[in-house]
């Protein structure tokens, strides 16, 4: 057996059916996604447009590809035919674009709200009180190509484990009370949280799916 086989099947193992694993494919080749969908996994996720529609273009059509890295309004365009679920929310006038290529292609697309969880700067992503302030936004009633389904959030890059379930803790709170909200598309059932590093923690807080990749396909150069 393959070393990505072999990971893909120890980490669904530990996952045990608790959340869902979506391979982060991005920077390796259409042969090793390959080997990853032979061996079962048929949900890749992405950080780059271009980069995904080129991978799905030679690969099989029963995939699911999600986009988990920042989104720019002017790449939406090119995969609103195809993606299955956008991580990376961060603003209405992303998800108004979102919408627009949605209903062009005639379809709805799910879509998450990134939280910034970190304590990192860097990390993209909304706070709570931007996600609860777009989540009641009278403009979101226009916007029927779009549902929103859930939460992401990337935990601090540290080895502090009690942190970084913290992270994690705070962020599914705010899935729970958000989730009470009611709103025609709006329709709570996914949260998205977990790496190589952290998804066992992750699921143990709480997680639907996780985004691995180094851990199935090796280190990024
Ligand atoms: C690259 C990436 C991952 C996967 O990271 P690994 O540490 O290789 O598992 C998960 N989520 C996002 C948003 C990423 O960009």
């Amino acid at each position: 057996m393959s070393h990505i086989s072999e990971a893909i099947q120890s980490i669904e193992s530990q996952l045990a059916g608790r959340a869902r694993l979506i391979a982060v494919t991005k920077t390796k080749p259409v042969e090793m996604l390959l080997e990853a969908y032979n061996s079962g996994c048929k949900t890749f996720g992405e950080n780059k447009v271009q980069e995904m529609v080129d991978k799905s273009g030679q690969l099989p059509a029963d995939i699911e590809w999600h986009l988990i890295g920042h989104l720019q309004t002017n790449k939406v365009k090119y995969m609103a035919s195809f993606v299955t679920l956008i991580h990376s929310v961060d603003s209405l006038k992303l998800l108004q674009e979102i919408n627009k290529q949605a209903a062009k292609a005639g379809r709805v697309i799910d879509c998450l709200l990134q939280i910034h969880i970190a304590q990192e700067e860097t990390k993209f992503g909304l706070d709570e009180a931007e996600a609860e302030a777009l989540l009641r936004d009278p403009v979101l009633d226009d916007l029927s190509s779009v549902r929103l389904v859930g939460l992401m959030g990337m935990a601090s890059n540290t080895d502090d484990e009690t942190q970084i379930r913290q992270e994690f803790r705070g962020l599914k709170a705010l899935y729970d009370r958000l989730s009470a909200i009611q709103r025609p598309n709006v329709a709570f059932r996914e949260l998205s949280m977990g790496m190589s590093g952290d998804y066992p923690i992750a699921v143990e807080e709480g997680s639907t799916l996780v985004r691995v990749g180094s851990a199935i396909f090796g280190s990024r150069f």
